[in-house]
């Protein structure tokens, strides 16, 4: 006798969670504890991912737990504009259909991937930005908080973690579906023109995800912007690249093209994990059946610094 008929499923995919927390020179002081906490939000992801949640949710997560930390430069611990106010960005990017939210120069919100995610799931918009943007997440839960919350503590003023740049933060997940989501939230760089806009709210430069794979950048902003740098990975990884030779090859072209340096995490549907940077330093945990991984630069690779 035959079983009846069912659909085939997909075999479940082993879920896996890159995270950065910014690609400076993060000072010598905040090393690893900037490493430390990529490595708990990695963590945080994966257990959720392994529950059988959706990557959205783990990314949100991962960035949540990040946006938390006041030794990243998102959420808590964000950098001033040259003014010495906060005006924040964020960008999430969902592979299969290719929905993407992005906000940014937000007021002062704790959360803003939360407004990115409420942009990708509730609004006709791609982007939102300025002060209407936070307005209109007030009808999705997402509301503004006094300045002073996002102010470093004083134990981290001296030197503040983002002396040398910014502490971006990112994320990449792909669930057990095999659906891949990719997400940024930033600060900015600190004492920047207050009308800057960086990559990071910006779709394939700070942030990228189509069914191929999904990417995250950090680093020279401006640099990022002209590379289209999160879509130049994932494009090199869909013309067969293996992640981390697809993150290596943007960052050192960019390098190279622009004298912008930088860093760039990755995942492929395979869930095999890119990691490059050309800066002396980036905080990244990875976490996967193996086990969570972490550091504040890519160990046992090397530095490409590109050409002097
Ligand atoms: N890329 C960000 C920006 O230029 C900064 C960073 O990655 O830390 O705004």
């Amino acid at each position: 006798m035959h079983a009846p008929d069912r659909p085939v499923e997909p075999a479940p995919a082993d879920p896996v969670i890159v995270v950065h927390g910014g690609a400076w020179d993060i000072p010598q002081r905040w090393r690893e504890e900037a490493a430390g906490v990529c490595r708990a939000a990695a963590a945080l992801g994966r257990r959720l991912l392994v529950d059988g949640a959706d990557a959205i949710d783990a990314v949100c997560a991962a960035i949540r737990h990040m946006e938390d930390a006041p030794v990243l430069d998102a959420g808590i611990g964000a950098a001033p504009d040259a003014f010495g106010d906060f005006s924040l960005d964020a960008s999430l990017m969902r592979g299969s259909d290719r929905a993407c939210g992005a906000v940014a120069r937000l007021p002062p919100t704790r959360h803003p991937i939360d407004l990115a995610r409420a942009v990708l799931e509730h609004s006709p918009h791609v982007m939102l930005a300025g002060p209407e943007a936070l307005a209109w997440g007030a009808e999705h839960g997402v509301m503004p908080c006094p300045a002073a919350d996002l102010a470093l503590p004083p134990a981290y003023r001296d030197p503040p973690p983002y002396l040398d740049g910014g502490d971006t933060v990112g994320a990449v997940a792909l669930d057990r579906r095999g659906a891949l989501v990719a997400g940024t939230s930033t600060g900015g760089v600190p004492g920047r023109h207050p009308a800057r806009v960086g990559d990071s709210p910006l779709i394939g430069c700070g942030t990228y995800c189509d069914p191929r794979g999904g990417a995250g950048s950090t680093g020279k902003g401006e640099a990022i912007i002209r590379m289209t740098l999160a879509r130049a990975a994932v494009d090199a990884i869909g013309a067969g690249a293996d992640p981390t030779a697809a993150c290596k090859a943007c960052v050192v072209d960019m390098l190279r093209l622009t004298g912008g340096r930088g860093g760039l995490i990755a995942l492929d549907a395979r869930g095999r994990v890119g990691l490059w940077h050309t800066t002396p330093a980036m905080a990244w945990a990875v976490a996967d059946g193996t086990g969570v991984r972490g550091h504040w630069r890519v160990i046992g690779r090397g530095l490409d610094r590109g050409p002097s």
